[in-house]
């Protein structure tokens, strides 16, 4: 029996484990991948005191703060989760693990189109993730889907390595920071605004199809891989059951990351909040381990 279990290894969950350490409580963290999403983020310029760090080093450095200070971490896919009796379990491919609390930091999974086509093409022209797949895109034409964050600075980064980028966005404004769409402007990137993939061509993928929103007009672009970057869903199902959640399916807490189930908190992109940030999953990691700590006493 744990003191506080956590669920999730992202910047939230590390956090949470280094909080949850410091008060001398019992914590063992659960999550297939150490650093979660973040740690596949090739350029992070936004958390404090750490300017171009890229997000493995950011992450390796909290998993191993976490570890130095006392957090035991298990590296399982997580089957099950029974969250309501006073004693949290946790089933995994590889065992039952018990905990008088549980912290719920298991971020969100990224979010696909929907077109003909798309679940055959992972692999073969289609990718989710461009830090991971786009060397095998150098010296080709690629396209990414969408105008935040992540579709800019997966944009900018392809730039370096394709001949050609085509950046598609369904609006004429993008949702991305100031910083990135201004670094877009001298990159070279070529934008399609108003415009959304309509179809995919060939396997591997060789074109798509691209509708302009406002004036129906269409146009076929051959392409050699196509980035989706949409967003992303919070990784609630083995959860959404007994968990109070917003229509958009995130967890909602109060301002301690408390939700409503007794000795359950959330933190991080799973739960509801204003901003999305490794630096806020971070501090939501932090506040939840202190309140998990406290309820205990
Ligand atoms: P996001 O901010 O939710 O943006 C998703 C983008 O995809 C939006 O531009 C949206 O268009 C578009 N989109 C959504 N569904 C679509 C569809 N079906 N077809 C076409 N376009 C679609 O997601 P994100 O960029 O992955 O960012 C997620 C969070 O992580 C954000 O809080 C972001 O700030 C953060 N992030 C931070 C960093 C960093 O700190 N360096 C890097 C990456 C991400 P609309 O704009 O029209 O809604």
């Amino acid at each position: 029996m744990h003191d506080i279990l956590i669920l999730g290894g992202g910047p939230a969950g590390l956090t949470a484990a280094i909080y949850a350490t410091r008060a001398c409580r019992d914590t063992l963290v659960i999550a297939e991948q150490v650093g979660g999403a973040a740690s596949i983020a090739h350029r992070i310029d936004n958390y404090s005191a750490l300017p171009k760090i890229n997000g493995y080093d950011l992450t390796a450095k909290m998993y191993d703060q976490s570890v130095s200070l006392g957090a035991k971490h298990k590296s399982d896919k997580i089957v099950k989760i029974t969250a309501s009796g006073s004693t949290k379990v946790v089933e995994t491919e590889s065992g039952i693990f018990e905990g008088r609390s549980l912290i719920l930091a298991l971020g969100s999974r990224y979010r696909k189109i929907g077109l003909d086509g798309e679940d055959e093409l992972l692999g073969s022209g289609i990718s989710y993730c461009a830090t991971c797949d786009g060397n095998f895109f150098k010296r080709r034409t690629v396209a990414v889907v969408g105008g935040g964050d992540t579709a800019l600075s997966d944009a900018l980064f392809l730039s370096k390595i394709a001949t050609k980028v085509i950046l598609i966005h369904r609006r004429n404004e993008f949702r991305a920071s100031a910083s990135l769409v201004s670094a877009l402007q001298n990159s070279g990137v070529e934008v399609v605004y108003d415009s959304i993939v309509e179809k995919l061509q060939g396997n591997p993928l060789s074109a798509i199809i691209v509708r302009n929103l406002k004036t129906g007009c269409v146009i076929n672009y051959q392409i050699d891989g196509l980035f989706v970057a949409i967003g992303s869903d919070p990784c609630v199902d083995l959860i959404k059951e007994e968990i109070a959640l917003t229509d958009s399916k995130y967890i909602i807490t109060d301002r301690h990351m408390r939700t409503n189930i007794p000795g359950v908190y959330a933190a991080g992109d799973i739960r509801d909040t204003p901003l999305r940030q490794i630096i806020t999953a971070c501090a939501d990691g932090a506040i939840a381990a202190e309140t998990a700590s406290s309820d205990l006493k």
